[in-house]
């Protein structure tokens, strides 16, 4: 861990060079935060957690959470409903494209992408006494490892701009990949994005899968062996938008990035790495984030090709 603790530290005044990037202003909370921020962390399945940077900062899991709340799906609904609703390719587009669905079956091509996503957000269900944004906040809580909470301003500062995923939604509702519920299921979407946490919270989500499935501090089984080999397959295939062939040529790690400049990895069977750094590039990746997850996997030889 002490030899991790100096390739960090080597990371990071790497890492910090790096000045290119903006802010993700198209969700207008998101433009408020300090661009400098850089931390960096990794979870093995043992449950010893190393952190470096601002590991205290505060960010929103955006799109990290997908691959979370598709799991959640697959555990609740069973794979083949949710599958007859969404595809496993990789769409070649943006996160946020609206001709993201298959040609013949008007599905979204993956979890990973806003529609499929969206999708995946109208499958979770209320219980007795635990409405759908609970039970999503709970799953996080869990994998974390503490209880995490919503952060209203962006989530509201989403809900208020949010043409493009509202007009991915009502196409959703359109070829009925989604119910009558669209303003419902877009608001569990915009929260399950606005969930507070900080790195070692995101690298403690990925260890879980990492250890296929099991909490490592709690011990907890939150996802099913199965659940989560496709949760991990699908980050591979589809976990970076558009750039997802160029990340496996060059990391080789199952990985999700969010526009709030989080990003993190898997490692099956060894480590879960998180990053957060708020300046992105065209694709919607942290710009430090990509650099410090590359270079940490190299140092440590863990592309799974490999
Ligand atoms: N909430 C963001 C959106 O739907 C998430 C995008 C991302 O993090 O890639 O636009």
């Amino acid at each position: 861990m002490s030899e991790l603790k100096n390739i960090f530290e080597r990371i990071c005044s790497q890492a910090l060079k790096i000045n290119d990037g903006t802010l993700a202003r198209y969700i207008p909370e998101l433009a408020n935060v300090n661009p400098e921020q850089f931390a960096i962390a990794a979870m093995t399945v043992e449950g010893e957690c190393i952190s470096y940077g601002d590991d205290k900062s505060l960010f929103t899991l955006q799109s990290t959470s997908k691959p979370f709340t598709y799991g959640f799906a697959l555990e609740e609904r069973g794979e083949e409903l949710v599958h007859s609703k969404i595809g496993v390719e990789p769409s070649g587009e943006a996160f946020d494209s609206i001709i993201e669905l298959e040609k013949k079956t008007h599905r979204p091509f993956n979890p990973m992408i806003n529609s499929g996503a969206i999708a995946i957000a109208s499958m979770i269900q209320d219980k007795a006494n635990n409405v759908r944004e609970e039970r999503v906040l709970n799953l996080f809580s869990e994998l974390a490892g503490r209880q995490l909470d919503f952060n209203r301003d962006v989530f509201l500062s989403e809900k208020k701009t949010a043409h493009r995923n509202r007009a991915i939604a009502h196409l959703l509702r359109h070829f009925e990949v989604i119910g009558d519920d669209i303003e419902e299921s877009l608001d569990l979407y915009f929260k399950q994005c606005s969930i507070n946490s900080n790195v070692k919270d995101l690298a403690a989500m990925a260890a879980t899968l990492a250890n296929n499935g099991v909490q490592p501090s709690s011990k907890k089984r939150i996802y099913t062996e199965e659940n989560t080999t496709r949760m991990i397959s699908l980050m591979f295939s589809c976990g970076m938008y558009d750039s997802v062939g160029t990340w496996a040529y060059t990391v080789g790690i199952p990985a999700k990035s969010g526009v709030s400049g989080a990003i993190f990895g898997v490692v099956p069977g060894k480590m879960g790495i998180a990053c957060f750094s708020p300046l992105i590039d065209s694709h919607g990746h942290s710009l430090k984030g990509v650099y410090a997850i590359r270079e940490l996997t190299k140092q440590l030889g863990m592309n799974i090709f490999k």
